[in-house]
């Protein structure tokens, strides 16, 4: 499933030749609508739910929704990048949302 672009956060990341989510996408998926400036994904079936493209927007404006064998359909999790720290935000079917961090790799 591929991420959901929250499209009042999304800047389209004005200013640089490539956004961060197109820049780091393994599968070229990510792209900025001209019309638009929005980010979108250019074909949901080939994405695999790696999250890199949801951690690399500076402005949290990408979020994953959790697959339904794990999550159901309105469960969500969303990562916000410290230095040091990946602080993950999730919500679960109920709505009820948790925050719990992780030390980066290269903590
Ligand atoms: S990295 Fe974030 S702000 Fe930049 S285009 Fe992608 S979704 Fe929008
Ligand atoms: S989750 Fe991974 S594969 Fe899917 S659009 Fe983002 S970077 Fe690409």
């Amino acid at each position: 499933m591929p991420p959901i672009v929250n499209l009042k956060k999304c800047t389209g990341c004005q200013g640089r030749e490539e956004s961060y989510c197109e820049n780091i996408c393994p599968g070229d998926l990510m792209a900025v609508n001209p019309e638009t400036g929005k980010a979108y994904c250019r074909s949901a079936k080939e994405c695999w739910d790696c999250m890199s493209c949801v951690k690399a927007c500076p402005n949290g404006a990408l979020e994953t929704k959790i697959p339904y064998q794990i999550g159901y359909y309105k469960a969500t999790l969303r990562p916000i990048m410290g230095k040091n720290t990946v602080t993950w935000k999730s919500k679960d079917i109920y709505g009820n949302e948790s925050t719990y961090k992780t030390k980066n790799r290269n903590a």
